[in-house]
């Protein structure tokens, strides 16, 4: 225990918010070159180890919400700080099982966005190899074998020119609210189904005396597991406005049965992924991935990060196994 909270507090105080990771990944080579291990680099991206299970992690961080967060705080059993649950927690047992453990570890920059993402890269070297994979993004040590889909979606809505002091109904912003009305009334029967549905954005600006034109509205839309990138669209074309333009879509993706009760035969029941994790990239590039980590998603991101300190020694003692069972 006392080697992972020692190693989470480091982690903790590097700031890695992502484009700034050389730092941390410069910390991971030189301990994971310590333990004796062929370390390979890539920019920020490293690969350390040869079993044929890989752990992944990302080394960025979204922002500190204030210098404060780079310094741990330990107390009660928690550590707190940025980056304590998402995802240094995971990388700290990572660094922790590739002391002992034969496994592909996995750890890569800018998984938080807006800049590209180093699984990416190393995945288009052709350098991410293994029969399987777990992901060590939080999950509160419940095991994740599913992932939703998001489509993100930006709709236009029109309205008519007209000067203010005639009071137009034709107006785009009335119209574009009854469309966030819409999405909202949508949502408990989304959320029934496995999904979720957000307005995320609505935006118009014109001059102050005329009737606004034009009204766009962004729509998250995170589908059930189960449905398909084309049954997602064809919900919200259906249900809020034919004419919409889809930014960014990612799929969803569910393990194979048998796969998905492999991992919980060591890892614990198997549920579904809110988010979207780059568990489904993997997945998608043939190596199957299920998520697995210590802190608490909603946690994720917080500007009281923390991490319960336990979660880092339980979920090195669930992976071991898993790392030594017929898999590896
Ligand atoms: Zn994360």
């Amino acid at each position: 225990m006392d080697s992972l909270s020692r190693c989470l507090e480091e982690l903790v105080r590097i700031d890695s918010t992502t484009g700034k990771e050389q730092r941390i990944a410069d910390y991971v080579e030189a301990k994971l070159a310590g333990f004796g291990l062929a370390v390979e680099r890539s920019e920020n991206n490293i690969i350390a180890g040869t079993g044929s299970v890989m752990l992944a992690g990302h080394l960025d961080t979204v922002p500190p919400a204030s210098l404060g967060q780079l310094i741990p705080k330990v107390a009660n059993g928690r550590l707190q700080g940025r980056g304590a649950c998402d995802m240094k927690a995971g990388l700290a047992v990572m660094l922790e099982l590739a002391q002992s453990e034969n496994a592909t570890f996995v750890f890569y920059s800018g998984e938080e966005g807006p800049l590209p993402n180093g699984l990416n890269l190393l995945h288009e070297k052709g350098r991410l190899q293994a029969k399987l994979a777990v992901c060590l993004e939080p999950t509160n040590l419940q095991l994740q074998t599913a992932c939703r889909g998001r489509l993100l979606t930006k709709v236009t809505v029109a309205g008519k020119a007209g000067h203010s002091s005639l009071g137009s109904q034709h107006n785009a912003i009335y119209r574009a609210l009854e469309l966030v009305a819409k999405a909202r009334g949508l949502q408990p029967m989304v959320q029934a189904h496995g999904g979720a549905l957000a307005v995320t954005g609505i935006e118009s600006m014109g001059p102050s005396n005329a009737t606004p034109t034009a009204c766009r509205i962004l729509l998250d839309y995170r589908f059930p597991a189960g449905a398909t990138m084309g049954e997602a669209e064809t919900f919200l074309a259906h249900n809020i406005s034919a004419g919409m333009e889809f930014l960014d879509r990612a799929p969803a993706y569910s393990l194979p049965k048998n796969l998905s009760a492999a991992f919980a035969k060591h890892l614990g029941p198997a549920g579904v992924c809110p988010g979207w994790t780059d568990a489904a990239q993997l997945s998608g590039w043939g190596i199957p991935c299920a998520i697995f980590g210590p802190g608490k998603l909603e946690l994720a991101h917080a500007d009281d990060e923390h991490v319960v300190l336990k979660q880092l020694e339980l979920a090195c003692e669930r992976l071991r196994p898993l790392l030594r069972s017929q898999f590896a």
